[in-house]
């Protein structure tokens, strides 16, 4: 059975039978949620508010690469569903073909697909790539006009997989990114602290090491389009030191984003959380100042509080609520 939650900028969808969870939602603007001064958007957002979203701007699906996640990050909803395998690479366009299905969506400037609603796409890593290269534009040109599709591909950096393969697989998806799409794809690693403790607290010591996240980028090649993005989701205790980041990565090649960490479950249980957050720019002003001062290039992006409140943002799953 497929379960469907209206959210106030899309649905969420739960086929609770395949243990899949999808969504598509329509997006703000980024002059409304966005500060990123070396894009041009320099104004501080205290709070970004709510209002009505036209899919044929953007429409944004995020879909699930696995049932549930054997990762067990802290601020992390999945890891509570019945772990179920692998999704299948037809059950990847079930889940791309439902969303602009039920969305009844049949023009956008641009189609945005993350693969971060449950699972760490790089476990799946065979049937996502080949997904991606082969289907995606394929599957979305036959359903609907679109006149960009921008897949991304976001990763904890598994331990479990080791640093070679876990390299590998990222080195083919820098392909698919710069050569198949010609750039119009993005890749996101997920950083969320400089401090090694804090990271292996977080990542409850799944993640690889910094140093050795740090090889494996060392191998990657220039971006063609938009550079590749270190990801931190913040709270108001994360460690994120810019010159540790100089250190580690190299600033022609990537950029930060940073976001507030959602409001899970599992993260509040564990305390993890950004008071403030959704309201005031100084909670993100003493990280991206200091960046920006070191010679980074950052974006701030921040959801609504009704968005968030709607778990459409990253880290959720429904299906962890289902008995
Ligand atoms: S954040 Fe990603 S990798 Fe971590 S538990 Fe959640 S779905 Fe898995």
């Amino acid at each position: 059975m497929i379960k469907e939650f209206k959210t106030r900028t899309g649905a969420i969808y739960c086929d609770t039978e395949k243990k899949m969870e999808y969504l598509y939602v329509g997006d703000y603007g980024k002059e409304n949620n966005i500060k990123a001064d070396f894009l041009g958007f320099k104004k501080e957002i205290n709070s970004v508010p709510h209002h009505d979203v036209d899919l044929r701007d953007k429409m944004v699906v995020t879909i699930s690469t696995q049932k549930g996640c054997p990762m067990k990050c802290m601020f992390c909803d999945c890891p509570k569903v019945k772990f179920g395998g692998n999704i299948s690479r037809e059950e990847l366009a079930e889940e791309v073909s439902n969303s602009i299905n039920y969305s009844g969506c049949k023009y956008t400037e641009r189609f945005n697909l993350h693969l971060a609603r449950m699972g760490e796409p790089s476990f799946n890593a065979d049937n996502v790539l080949e997904f991606l290269k082969t289907d995606l534009r394929n599957l979305v040109n036959g359903m609907m006009k679109a006149d960009t599709i921008h897949p991304v591909f976001t990763t904890m950096l598994p331990k479990g997989l080791g640093k070679e393969k876990l390299r590998d697989i990222i080195l083919r998806f820098c392909e698919i990114k710069n050569v198949d799409y010609s750039g119009e794809a993005g890749l996101q690693l997920s950083i969320n602290s400089t401090d090694e403790k804090q990271r292996e607290e977080l990542f409850r010591g799944m993640s690889l090491t910094l140093e050795e996240i740090s090889e494996i980028c060392r191998d990657l090649p220039e971006p063609v389009g938009r550079k590749y993005t270190l990801n931190f989701p913040v709270t108001d205790k994360t460690i994120l030191d810019p010159k540790e980041l100089t250190r580690l990565f190299d600033k022609e090649k990537f950029i930060v984003k940073i976001t507030p960490i959602h409001e899970t479950n599992e993260a509040n249980e564990n305390g993890i959380n950004t008071p403030e957050g959704y309201y005031k720019y100084d909670v993100y002003r003493q990280f991206e100042q200091p960046l920006l001062e070191e010679g980074w290039q950052v974006i701030v992006f921040i959801p609504s509080k009704e968005e968030d409140e709607d778990r459409i943002t990253c880290g959720n799953a429904l299906l962890s609520l289902e008995k």
